[in-house]
């Protein structure tokens, strides 16, 4: 299911491993978010397709946060701040990907 990247906050040192944004895949596209209640950074299915028929969508309702189990998100996307507590979150691996700059 597409890439994903090891971020963690140099602040408060959290880490997650997502796509860090809108990611299509073969019959669902995942969306970086974070969880407006704990704050954790998780990927979540946003929408869905029969394979080979991407015209079909349908939006996937979000599941429960891995962590807390709330169901409200705000997005997240590669290169924003920390939403715990706003400090940066650094690519852990594969530093010689990091595009913006
Ligand atoms: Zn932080
Ligand atoms: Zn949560």
């Amino acid at each position: 299911m597409g890439q994903s990247f090891g971020f963690r906050c140099t602040r408060c040192r959290r880490k997650t491993q997502v796509g860090g944004g809108f990611e299509g895949g073969l019959g669902c596209a995942t969306q970086t978010v974070y969880c407006l209640k704990c704050k954790t950074v998780q990927d979540i299915v946003v929408l869905k397709w029969p394979d080979f028929h991407p015209e079909e969508q349908t939006n996937v309702p979000p599941s429960p946060c891995r962590r807390c189990k709330a169901k409200d998100y705000a997005e997240w996307n590669m290169g924003d701040s920390c939403p715990n507590c706003g400090g940066n979150m650094k690519m852990k691996d594969n530093g010689d990907r990091i595009l913006w700059d």
